[in-house]
């Protein structure tokens, strides 16, 4: 398993909250800080157990958090930290113990954040917290551990249960299973090294916001219409199967024309767990692409909402925006499903 097993591991772990080191206040679980001694128990077992000799350095965020509150600069904060790590330490890999309702969507966007990262980011957490019954957090620490000892090459990885997931096609699908996440698509290594332009560390500023919005049966127009304008740095519309949505007349789509108009992006993704938007396929995917809509091919909306606002963060042009988001730049779109909706 290891090709480090004749020298020590050298991990660093970043605890930013999560079920994992919750505890029950009597309001209900709430994050709990200064759980270093216990993660560095459980690092000692893995060595134990495992005959690798490990070098940890630990460290926690100031304010641990239930991810559900992560906002849209929760990613970024804690690539920050990992980058920070980095530079002072020569690790083989990173551990984040972050809570698992947003692990997809914060591991997807630091997917793309940390995309010149030497070594290997995993994410893990658990369903259980540490130290009740059957708490799952032993074991995923564990299985992280294994992982970067196992040397998956460069990445942002999401370990947990029996699996590990690439972030760009991970998503929670159980809340209280074991392997809570499935890797959604096969991941589709790019051919070429991604060249995508790096992002700077940003840590506090805000920017134009980037969302998501859901068709469903009955929408409103106005509804996805003020979507469009709060949204205004981009949005990723998941709509149907091959790409549809309720057209109400022309109101939906005029609302998608106009936005676009105003210069914000809009991606269309399907909510299928298999198969990928095709524009062209019906009138409505075709109305979307005539007003000005980005087929976001086979991504999760996870990825899409990662890729979306890491972009929309990089001062591109529209044209060059929409030529990212329709090239797979680390796995999160297939070959088959890249650049066939392109302006
Ligand atoms: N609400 C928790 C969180 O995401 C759930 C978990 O960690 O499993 O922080």
């Amino acid at each position: 398993m290891s090709g480090l097993a004749e020298r020590e591991l050298r991990v660093d772990i970043l605890y930013t909250g999560g079920t994992f080191g919750m505890a029950d206040s009597g309001d209900g679980l709430l994050p709990r800080s200064g759980i270093g001694d216990e993660i560095t128990a459980l690092v000692a077992e893995f060595a134990a157990a495992s005959g690798i000799a490990v070098e940890v350095r630990y460290a926690e965020l100031d304010r641990v958090i239930d991810s559900a509150n992560a906002d849209p600069g929760t990613a970024r904060r804690i690539a920050a930290r990992v980058r920070m790590h980095l530079a002072k330490s020569a690790a083989d890999g990173v551990i984040v113990v972050h809570g698992t309702d947003t692990m997809a969507y914060v591991g997807a966007r630091m997917a793309f954040d940390l995309i010149d990262v030497p070594v290997p980011v995993v994410l893990t957490g658990a369903q259980i917290p540490l130290g009740l019954p059957g708490s799952d957090a032993r074991d995923n620490l564990h299985l992280a551990l294994d992982s970067i000892a196992a040397q998956p090459g460069p990445g942002t990885f999401i370990a947990f249960g029996t699996a590990l997931h690439p972030a760009v096609r991970a998503s929670k699908r159980s809340s209280d299973g074991y392997d809570g996440f499935v890797t959604l698509r096969k991941p589709t290594p790019p051919q070429a090294p991604p060249a995508l332009p790096l992002s700077r560390v940003h840590t506090g500023e805000t920017r134009s916001p980037v969302g998501l919005f859901t068709v469903f049966p009955g929408m409103d127009s106005d509804l996805l219409d003020a979507a469009l304008r709060i949204y205004h740095g981009g949005v990723v519309l998941e709509c149907y199967g091959a790409g549809t949505m309720p057209m109400h007349g022309d109101t939906a789509i005029e609302a998608v024309r106009r936005a676009t108009g105003r210069g914000t992006p809009v991606v269309v993704i399907t909510h299928c767990d298999s198969g990928a938007v095709d524009l062209s396929l019906y009138e409505p995917g075709r109305a979307l692409l005539a007003a000005g809509a980005i087929g976001g091919g086979d991504m999760t909306r996870e990825a899409a909402l990662a890729k979306l606002s890491h972009l929309a963060g990089l001062d591109l042009s529209p044209g060059e925006l929409c030529r990212w988001m329709t090239t797979n730049v680390l796995g999160e779109l297939s070959d088959s499903s890249q650049s066939i909706h392109e302006h």
